[in-house]
């Protein structure tokens, strides 16, 4: 344990609710492992504006992960925020500086993170979100951005939802080509056609409803590489089904991860110790 003083540097999480977050377990053991004068906890929050008011008075408060339901209330109290992150309309991640406060997403780089540390390349191919919440959002907005890749395909259940993101991201970026089809009706479709394929619902995850995904595994092999967001558990069916026909894997813990090294790096200046911080995810996870 760190020995908390008058210079100790506090960072949090906010969300609603925070029970589950892991970000504490990761936060706090790359901060002890670099002997790091900071702490990090979370917070329940319903009330966004006195939140970011009390952070904006405290001197030493450094940096916030934001986490459901905030992503997007946020926005309105901070004094800056990141293109990307503007883009999108989210933000996942504060850094107080001086008296102000600035916003940015790790979400999106943090996986195309993911991707560059498996050694996948991303640029020029096709890639699958199954998907049109937050997380694919950020993610879709970010590869289109950073990695122009031939072609992003959205495939979603809320009509309303996956036309809107796919017309932002047209709106955006009208030299790549965007796809869009429904979950569950468009995967024997499109799966043989996409090297990347990115699941980005909660189903599969621990504690969430019943439904399965109806996913054709057997149109999967070695040409594929599968991430699934979902880390709770660490290998969904998705996952198993897809090493065991040879494509490359990608947990969402490695997502989860890098979007949290991010975020390290932008409150302390230092590398994240990443595999530290792995360890430390993987014990709790046990
Ligand atoms: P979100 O904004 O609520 O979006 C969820 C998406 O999944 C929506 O498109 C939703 O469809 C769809 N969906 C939900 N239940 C479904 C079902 N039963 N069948 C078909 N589609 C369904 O959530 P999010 O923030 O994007 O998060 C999505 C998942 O990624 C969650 O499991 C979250 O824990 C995970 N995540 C992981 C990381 C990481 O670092 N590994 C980071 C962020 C999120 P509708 O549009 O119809 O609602």
């Amino acid at each position: 344990m760190i020995n908390i003083d008058v210079n100790t540097q506090l960072c949090a999480v906010i969300g609603h609710p925070v029970r589950h977050s892991l970000s504490p377990v990761i936060h706090n053991a790359g901060f002890q492992s670099l002997g790091l004068n900071y702490v990090y906890l979370a917070f329940d929050i319903t009330d966004v504006d006195s939140c970011l008011r009390g952070m904006r008075s405290m001197d030493g408060f450094r940096g916030m992960s934001i986490t459901i339901p905030h992503k997007e209330a946020v926005i309105t109290f901070l004094d800056e925020i990141e293109p990307i992150a503007k883009q999108i309309g989210s933000v996942n991640t504060i850094l107080h500086e001086g008296n102000k406060l600035l916003g940015t997403n790790t979400d999106g780089k943090g996986t195309l993170n993911a991707f560059r540390r498996a050694n996948v390349e991303l640029s020029k191919k096709k890639i699958l979100f199954l998907g049109a919440g937050g997380a694919v959002r950020a993610v879709a907005f970010a590869f289109a951005e950073i990695v122009q890749p031939e072609q992003i395909t959205i495939l979603g259940r809320t009509p309303s939802r996956l036309e809107k993101l796919i017309s932002d991201l047209k709106y955006v970026f009208p030299h790549i080509y965007f796809q869009q089809g429904y979950l569950n009706q468009s995967l024997e479709e499109y799966v043989p056609s996409h090297e990347i394929i990115i699941q980005g619902t909660p189903i599969g995850m621990e504690g969430h409803s019943n439904d399965r995904l109806v996913f054709p595994f057997v149109l999967l092999g070695p040409e594929h590489t599968v991430l699934d967001m979902v880390y709770r558990p660490l290998y969904t069916e998705l996952l198993y089904e897809a090493k065991k026909r040879g494509c490359k894997i990608i947990t969402g813990l490695e997502m989860l991860l890098e979007q949290a090294a991010l975020q390290f790096e932008l409150w302390t200046g230092h590398s994240a110790p990443l595999n530290i911080m792995r360890n430390a995810v993987e014990k709790a996870l046990k």
